[in-house]
Formats: C-alpha cells, sequence, structure tokens
C-alpha cells in the first residue's frame, strides 16, 4: 500500500511584545511565541509532519532562520510551499491530527478557524484535519507558560 507517515513536534518561547500566532489566527493574549517567522508552532509542527513521512528533513532545511528572506514569514505561506512539494512528488493528505499544548490561553473557541486556514491553505476538507487543544496541568516549562508546543501527525497516500 502507497502510505507514509510522519511525526512533527515544536515550542516556541512565549514573551511579551509579539502577537499570538496558531494554524494561521491570531489570538488575543498578553503574551506571543518568539521565533524567527511568525513562530506559529502548530504550523510548524505540521509542516515537519508532512516532510517526515517523505524522509524529507525538516522546515528548517527548507526555511532556514539564517535566511532574512524568512523574517516574520507567514507559515501559512510556508505550508503552502510544503504542500505543493507533496503533491509534487505524486503524494497527498489522507488525513492529519495535532495537539497544541498550552496553558494560557484557552484556544477552544479558535479550534475551529485553525482548521478553516489549514484546510484552504492546503486545499482539502475541513474533515480531513485534527486539532487539538490541552494545558500541560501546570507542569514543566509550558505549564510554567513559558511557552506552547505543538504534536502534530499526517498520513499521506499515493
Ligand atoms: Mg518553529
Amino acid at each position: 500500500m502507497n502510505i507514509r507517515i510522519g511525526n512533527g513536534y515544536d515550542i516556541h518561547r512565549l514573551v511579551e511584545g509579539r502577537p499570538l500566532i496558531l494554524g494561521g489566527v491570531k489570538i488575543p493574549h498578553s503574551l506571543g511565541l518568539l521565533g524567527h517567522s511568525d513562530a506559529d508552532v502548530l504550523t510548524h509542527a505540521i509542516m515537519d509532519a508532512m516532510l517526515g513521512a517523505l524522509s524529507l528533513g525538516d522546515i528548517g532545511h527548507y526555511f532556514p532562520p539564517s535566511d532574512p528572506k524568512w523574517k516574520g514569514a507567514d507559515s501559512l505561506f510556508l505550508l503552502k510551499e510544503v504542500n505543493e512539494l507533496v503533491r509534487g512528488r505524486g503524494w497527498q493528505i489522507n488525513n492529519m491530527d495535532s495537539v497544541i499544548v498550552a496553558e494560557r490561553p484557552k484556544l477552544k473557541p479558535h479550534l475551529q478557524a485553525m482548521v478553516s486556514n489549514l484546510a484552504n491553505t492546503l486545499a482539502i476538507s475541513e474533515d480531513l484535519i485534527g486539532i487539538k487543544a490541552t494545558t500541560n496541568e501546570k507542569l514543566g516549562p509550558v505549564g510554567r507558560e513559558e511557552g506552547i508546543a505543538a504534536y502534530a501527525v499526517v498520513l499521506l497516500v499515493r
């Protein structure tokens, strides 16, 4: 059977004076994620899962933080590039699932907007995209609100 699975993980630091963007949705919060691009940790985990499924490495290879071209980059734009790479090799997304781990703010009200953004960017149906949110029960760096992490798994078919 022509199926490939990939997983992705990412974490970014929470700081003052940055917007909080997850799945392309700007979420009202007193802190935002620090990074070279827009630091959209969910979209980064998904891209790494897609690349990993085809043994193509990670996003650091395609969009190196050392390249000023990607400074402040919209991660949905980068996701579109990764999707084109995957499709160009004859693969398509069967489905994906993900978890965002954040102590605050409440993400549930924003999950549908994230699904919608990702579906539009990837040109796939919304029901192929799972996004869940959980806290870290105040444990560790995520629990102390020092950062937000995301995990993703993607299944590709040919
Ligand atoms: Mg990242």
